[in-house]
């Protein structure tokens, strides 16, 4: 595959993410449009309307991978306009500090810049200081698109659990599989054939767009990932309203979104 991942050694593996994110930094929020036809936006919004941030008074939030702010910033609105809150916090929390310095930027133009509901922490997803990040801290731990990023998911399954109240969410939006062969025929020449060209064109550079597709096509089935969010301790399920289940997909499992409760 493109720069070997499969033979690399882990540590190695994280730099390389590093430095795909330092590539993609500037440019990342209008490939994210184009690359999604803009679907990311209704994907995010979904999501974090899904989880109703504010409903039962201010929340302490954490956003891990958050990169250029994008769920924070839906966290903060959503609670400000429907419960007038404007105490909810996000932390948000990335690897990479390309992609924070360009959340810091954007959220220069927003009423929650200079105030104690936003921060920007550059911190490992797997290994969250003790000190920066106290154990039994958050209501809400959220990580959108990160997660497939990490070299080891059970680490970050365990921080979560770790860094959260008992009773604290955990809500990861992230690709997943698509059952529909047709829709899964379709997906596929979408993404190996038409991302990595424009990922040429746009941000001239080809191989981090690839590698970002390949990531998406090594992740674990929805069952899969359920089950290893179960063993982190998390009681999955009941979360999503009438539906019951630990995920619900979205556009036939192009997305899903996976919760856990920390019990
Ligand atoms: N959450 C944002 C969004 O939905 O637009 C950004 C998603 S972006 C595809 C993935 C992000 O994960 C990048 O900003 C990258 O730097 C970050 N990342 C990768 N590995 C990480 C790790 N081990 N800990 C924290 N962040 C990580």
């Amino acid at each position: 595959t493109h720069f070997g991942f499969q033979t690399v050694p882990e540590e190695a593996k994280e730099s390389l993410v590093k430095n795909v994110f330092s590539s993609v930094a500037s440019s990342y929020d209008v490939m994210n449009d184009a690359m999604s036809l803009g679907v990311h936006r209704l994907w995010k919004d979904d999501y974090v309307s899904s989880l109703r941030p504010g409903r039962k008074g201010p929340l302490r939030c954490i956003d891990l991978a958050g990169g250029t702010g994008d769920i924070a910033l839906r966290i903060l609105d959503y609670a400000r306009e429907n419960y007038a809150d404007r105490e909810t916090s996000v932390d948000v929390v990335d690897i990479n500090a390309e992609m924070l310095k360009e959340g810091y930027k954007r959220f220069k133009k927003t009423m929650y810049h200079n105030t104690p509901q936003v921060r920007f922490i550059e911190s490992n997803a797997q290994a969250l200081p003790e000190e920066q990040f106290p154990s039994n801290t958050y209501d809400l731990y959220t990580i959108a698109f990160g997660i497939r990023n990490c070299t080891s998911i059970p680490d970050v399954l365990k921080e979560a659990y770790r860094v959260l109240k008992p009773g604290g969410t955990f809500a990861c939006l992230e690709f997943s599989k698509v059952n529909n062969p047709l829709l899964n025929m379709l997906y596929d020449q979408w993404s190996f054939s038409v991302i990595p060209i424009m990922g040429t064109v746009l941000a001239g550079d080809r191989d981090s767009y690839q590698y970002l597709v390949e990531s998406i096509r090594k992740f674990p089935s929805q069952p899969e990932f359920a089950q290893m969010i179960a063993d982190a301790g998390f009681a999955t399920g009941g979360l999503h309203e009438g539906k019951g289940g630990a995920w619900r997909d979205l556009w036939g499992g192009i997305a899903s979104v996976h919760t856990g409760v920390k019990v």
